[in-house]
């Protein structure tokens, strides 16, 4: 991949700030260009391809948040700075606005600018050489490199009853010389380059492919796939996946997509016609990391979700925090009266797994079930936790 040049691109109807930031990214290594008005940010998004625009919010003439849904609309990969004399608040709303259109959002400048705090962001936007690159990872999906681990998922039949009846599918990368890197590291590196379809489509395939495997031994499992945001405003992935689980006979039933608080939240609009079509379609859906997200309550219910899934956070601090506690019970409640099946995760000990069960909490995942790992591994953990349910 040919190494890009750092590009800054910044619009602000204040010639004198244009100037001052122009500055002090040209003194950081920068090549910069400011501009005042709306149609000459559009040309130069399109000419100059910046892969940083600093973006003042409340400008004459001229709507900052409309510039943000250009940038998504056109697939900006620039990094994203909003600057305003507004109050934090607005600053923060702008960011989420930006990341839902896709924009990789760096930070806010609250105005008056000081030129420390410029600077600062400015260097994090600085392309260091990352040996964990699009090009990497790209390469990695073509020899495939992805491999995919399997989380048990227990359900609780009966009282103090758990038994296995589901995965969830976690990409796993074990590159030959950086090793093993993270999910954390290499998803959000997929989301930014245009290789989040291509990485779940094999994610998706290797599980279908291990379920039938699991199917072979007669052993019956259900998965889930964790979904990025992206591909919820891809109006043909609904089809798309129909069909990939067709070629391989299974049932949609047992395919659960699993959607994260923040993205799912957004945008009704596109999100919504998705969601429902893989609902239509028999998927479970189910949304993930809840409580930590922005979530809007309203759309919650809004949203044909299937399950709930508590985040781990809560579980964690059960026996800590009385708080956390209370809000684990309340959220199998909501799930509940909202006809969800409620899921936590990071079930760490038989303890967390008890207060659970008194909760009636109807699914449980986490280390004290069983560790993401291999399918075959897998197939007998989940036989051997089985067994021991009585
Ligand atoms: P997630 O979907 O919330 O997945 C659960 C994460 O919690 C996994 O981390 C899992 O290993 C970890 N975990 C499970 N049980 C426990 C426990 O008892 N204690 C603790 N401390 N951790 C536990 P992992 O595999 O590192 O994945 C991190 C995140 O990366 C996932 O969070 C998911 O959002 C994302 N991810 C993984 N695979 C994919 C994928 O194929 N596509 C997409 N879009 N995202 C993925
Ligand atoms: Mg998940
Ligand atoms: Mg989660």
């Amino acid at each position: 991949m040919p190494e890009q040049a750092n590009k800054l691109l910044v619009i602000d109807d204040q010639p004198d700030l244009c100037e001052f930031i122009s500055e002090a990214a040209t003194g950081l290594g920068f090549e910069s260009l400011a501009v005042t008005e709306p149609d000459e940010f559009r040309r130069a998004v399109q000419d100059f391809q910046p892969t940083v625009v600093v973006l003042d919010l409340q400008m004459p003439g001229a709507d900052g948040i409309e510039l943000l849904r250009y940038l998504g609309e056109r697939g900006s990969k620039a990094q994203v700075l909003v600057a305003s004399g507004m109050d934090q608040r607005v600053l923060a709303t702008a960011q989420q606005i930006g990341k839902a259109q896709g924009l990789t959002m760096l930070g806010a400048l609250q105005k008056p600018i000081l030129l420390a705090d410029l600077e600062l962001m400015l260097r994090q936007c600085l392309r260091a050489d990352s040996p964990i690159n699009p090009a990497v990872l790209e390469a990695a999906l073509d020899t495939n490199e992805i491999q995919v681990h399997y989380q048990p998922k227990a359900t609780r039949v009966a009282p103090n009853r758990w038994i296995v009846e589901g995965v969830e599918a976690l990409a796993r990368w074990h590159h030959p010389s950086l090793g093993f890197i993270s999910p954390a590291r290499f998803i959000p590196l997929a989301e930014k380059n245009g290789l989040i379809r291509r990485l779940t489509e094999q994610v998706l395939e290797i599980s279908l492919a291990q379920v039938r495997a699991w199917d072979a031994t007669g052993l019956e499992l259900s998965v889930a796939i964790n979904l990025s945001p992206q591909l919820l405003n891809d109006l043909a992935f609904p089809d798309q996946v129909a069909r990939m689980a067709a070629q391989v006979g299974a049932d949609a039933r047992r395919i659960i997509f699993e959607v994260t608080e923040s993205a799912a939240m957004f945008d009704p609009g596109t999100t919504m016609d998705v969601l429902t079509r893989m609902r239509v379609k028999n998927f479970g859906l189910s949304i993930d990391d809840f409580g930590t997200g922005y979530s809007s309550l309203k759309q919650l219910y809004l949203m044909p979700f299937s399950e709930l899934k508590i985040d781990t956070s809560f579980v964690r601090d059960i026996f800590t925090h009385e708080d956390a506690r209370t809000m684990v019970e309340t959220m199998v409640l909501l799930a509940h009266k909202l006809r969800l099946t409620a899921c936590a995760e990071g079930v760490e000990s038989r303890e967390v797994l008890d207060f659970l069960d008194s909760v009636e909490c109807d699914r449980a995942q986490g280390y004290f079930i069983g560790r993401p790992m291999p399918g075959d591994a897998l197939e007998r953990a989940v036989r051997e936790w089985n067994a021991n349910q009585g």
